[in-house]
């Protein structure tokens, strides 16, 4: 059985720049496993710009960015297996993998990392009335449609689910020539990057409508129409306030999941608020020199984040790598007041080696708030906060020092301003 320092799981942006972080930190024996016939990920579908801003300082589309980390990874001979799927991880680090070139394989490794991205929700999820004909789409498998295989997938269109994907594709099926009759959201606030607002709905007249869904679709083969209705504070639909649009396609763009039954079937602790692994200040998951990152553990905002975590991760990876011992006790970080969740789950106040950033969502729109950690009943950090939004991916970073003086649970809270 080939054995390998390190097995990357994917090879979009996460496990890309996993790979170089991991190259540049000496750790030569790896390889990366994508089952896609190239690497990038699910960059190499969004053509539209706005990728970069933080990491080279310029606006790329999608395919421009994934290309730079491509580049840097050939540039340091990171070798990567395309048409490759990774089938089975074993907690003890063996992996299964298949391929049309070499048929059905078994390797291990020292140290994993999980770069597996996302899907879509469904509509199963979501359990809309009605028939099932042609014409309803998740927005991601549309912008695959659309973008790579140069399909239109149809010419009048509703969109449910105001998250990016459902926003990018309003403004992409209009340049395309199709009408858009709207997009709904069931919040009372919408789920996307406020750029996107503008750049997609405002710019185009596309009609936002806040605190409603789709009830039921119409049509025999293909979709005739939709009925979309007002929803309560409870989300539920408010009798008398049905309206109808005769469209031909639906696109669902109604939440991202990390990709985990790898990581569930190798036994690896879950955490609720994340649906990805719990994993500690170096990424490392409940499972030794196996570590996770990008929207595999955490769905996010900007790509831009998900390069950085990888390469957190790989750097905890190298590290392990070159000293594998234990890093003793744990003390659990937890989403407080205000807070969706909290990544990394935990820190090792007894082995603090580097300043911690932590990643966190809060679960409602705020105009202002305060940002607190605490450990136990000590308040460690307070910072004021403006535009809060459950959209866009909040950051704290502890430093090493205060790492090592902390004695108790550590909270992440967001108090608001007027509440
Ligand atoms: C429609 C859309 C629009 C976006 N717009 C922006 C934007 O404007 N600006 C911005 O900064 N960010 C944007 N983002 C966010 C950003 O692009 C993503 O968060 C980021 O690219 C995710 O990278 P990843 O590597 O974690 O996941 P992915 O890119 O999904 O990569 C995961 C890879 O793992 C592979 N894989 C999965 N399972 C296996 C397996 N079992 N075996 C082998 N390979 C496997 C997949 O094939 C895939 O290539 C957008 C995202 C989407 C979906």
């Amino acid at each position: 059985m080939r054995h390998y320092q390190a097995v990357i799981i994917g090879g979009g942006s996460a496990g890309l720049s996993a790979a170089v972080t991991l190259k540049q930190n000496g750790i030569e024996d790896i390889v990366v496993l994508e089952k896609d016939m190239e690497p990038g990920g699910i960059l190499e579908q969004c053509i539209h710009n706005g990728f970069g801003l933080q990491t080279f300082k310029e606006q790329l589309s999608g395919p421009a960015y994934a290309q730079r980390y491509v580049k840097m990874a050939e540039d340091l001979n990171v070798e990567i297996k395309l048409n490759t799927m990774v089938t089975k991880l074993n907690a003890d680090r063996t992996i299964e993998y298949t391929s049309s070139a070499e048929g059905v394989q078994t390797i291990s490794a020292d140290a994993v990392i999980l770069a597996v991205g996302c899907y879509e929700r469904s509509r199963g999820a979501i359990n809309i009335a009605g028939t099932r004909c042609a014409g309803v789409y998740t927005a991601g498998q549309a912008q695959r449609y659309l973008n790579i295989e140069g399909y239109m997938v149809g010419k009048k269109v509703f969109i449910l689910g105001s998250g990016d994907i459902g926003l990018i594709m309003a403004r992409r099926m209009t340049l395309e020539g199709a009408k858009v009759y709207g997009v709904a959201e069931i919040m009372p606030y919408s789920n996307g990057l406020p750029r996107n607002i503008r750049q997609c709905l405002e710019d185009f007249d596309i009609p936002l409508y806040l605190s409603h869904t789709v009830t039921r679709t119409f049509g025999k083969d293909r979709l005739e129409k939709i009925e979309l209705m007002e929803v309560d504070e409870h989300m539920n639909p408010i009798p008398g306030t049905e309206q109808y649009f005769d469209v031909d396609t639906l696109l669902l763009s109604v939440g991202l999941i990390p990709e985990n039954h790898l990581a569930e079937e190798a036994g690896i602790q879950m955490d609720p608020s994340i649906k990805g692994p719990y994993v500690d200040d170096s990424y490392m998951t409940s499972a030794p020199g196996i570590f996770a990152c990008g929207n595999g553990l955490h769905v996010h905002d900007l790509v831009d984040f998900v390069s950085l975590q990888a390469k957190r991760a790989a750097e905890g990876a190298a590290r392990y790598l070159k000293n594998p011992k234990d890093r003793g006790e744990t003390l659990a970080v937890k989403p407080g007041e205000n807070v969706l969740y909290t990544v990394p789950s935990c820190v090792h106040p007894n082995d603090a080696q580097e300043n911690v950033e932590f990643f966190f969502r809060v679960r409602k729109p705020m105009d202002e708030g305060t940002l607190e950690v605490t450990s136990g009943d000590r308040v460690i950090r307070t910072m004021k906060k403006k535009k809060l939004m459950p959209s866009e991916m909040e950051r704290v970073i502890i430093t090493a020092k205060e790492i090592a003086t902390l004695d108790g649970e550590v909270r992440i809270s967001v108090k608001e301003a007027n509440a």
